[in-house]
């Protein structure tokens, strides 16, 4: 799939990214300077710890340092927050986020709003969403921020380009059409956003010059809903049952890739795509904390 000419290749992107940041870290270094970042991990879910574990080995690869907050799936809501507020002031910890998603008794909007929001490298907190929109962007999700590179990094200017984002979750699908809508270089979309309760989807999906899907939808996208030469960016991670893998299933997009590819001008694979980018840009959110906090002293 690799050698396809019209794939986005998230891999090689975030490899390159990572090296990039990898320097950064170690100029900062002779100056005595180390970013950190605190990663709490509530309960024993498998995808969390696999994530929080592929976060761990990215900061360290990086020369960041990482440390994770592992408590019990029973903790109580204020124990939670009450560890919270001790990263909060945790000189050495630049960056910190909860992993999602927070057992059923917590209330993860309420932790979220305890994070510093000079902390908030996930970019969740109401605060910094609240810049976005205001179009004074600091700490913004990393996935959709993921996407942005990699349009950039392909050349795609978006400007008054129609772009359709499916699906409006705040780590996703609204952060990405206030990113895409900025009045900013490398933005400047007319943006249109779909959701659950949009009648006729592929009405506006035809009309994308840029296409956003993240909606958690196995192949949601087919190929008549998709403009020829559209650029299209699958964000969904999808697990389908396959028989002929050892784990017994495989992760698909919310694309439809081998009847979208031939029609797009550009296309992410899934995986390979903008999944890989997400930790990347974790890692420079990171490091713009760190200066931020630097900057500020
Ligand atoms: P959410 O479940 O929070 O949001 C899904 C959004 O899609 C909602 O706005 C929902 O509409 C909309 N939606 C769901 N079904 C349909 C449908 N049939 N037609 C139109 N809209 C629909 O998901 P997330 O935003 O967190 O994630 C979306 C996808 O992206 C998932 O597959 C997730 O795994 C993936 N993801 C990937 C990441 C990465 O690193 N690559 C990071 C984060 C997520 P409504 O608002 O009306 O309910």
């Amino acid at each position: 799939m690799s050698d396809l000419p019209n794939l986005m290749d998230g891999k090689k992107i975030a490899d390159a990214m990572r090296a990039e940041i990898g320097d950064e870290v170690a100029l900062r270094a002779k100056e005595g300077r180390q970013p950190g970042l605190a990663v709490i991990l509530v309960g024993d879910d498998p995808a969390s710890n696999i994530y929080v574990g592929t976060k761990e080995k990215a900061c360290q690869a990086a020369g960041i340092l990482s440390f994770v907050e592992r408590m019990p799936a029973d903790i109580d809501q204020q124990t939670l927050l009450n560890k919270v507020r001790e990263i909060n002031e945790d000189d050495r910890f630049h960056g910190l986020l909860v992993q999602s998603p927070l057992p059923k008794h917590l209330d993860e909007e309420e932790v979220v709003r305890a994070i510093d929001p000079r902390k908030d490298v996930d970019g969740f907190h109401p605060f910094n969403l609240g810049l976005l929109a205001l179009n004074q962007p600091r700490f913004v999700a990393c996935t959709p921020l993921g996407v942005m590179e990699m349009l950039e990094r392909y050349n795609v200017d978006p400007s008054g380009k129609h772009a359709v984002v499916l699906g409006r979750s705040h780590i996703v699908g609204t952060p990405m059409a206030l990113l895409l809508q900025r009045k900013a270089k490398g933005a400047n979309a007319t943006v249109t956003i779909c959701h659950s309760r949009t009648q006729d989807i592929a009405s506006y999906t035809r009309q994308a010059d840029i296409l956003v899907a993240a909606i958690g939808q196995a192949n949601f996208v087919k190929e008549e809903m998709v403009k020829d030469g559209a650029v299209v960016i699958d964000v969904g991670i999808n697990r389908v049952e396959d028989a002929t893998k050892k784990k017994g299933y495989r992760i698909v997009g919310d694309v439809d890739f081998a009847a979208v590819q031939p029609k797009a001008s550009l296309i992410t694979p899934v995986p390979g795509g903008v999944g890989r980018m997400t930790i990347a840009l974790l890692l420079k959110n990171t490091l713009l904390a760190e200066e931020l906090i630097h900057n500020s002293k």
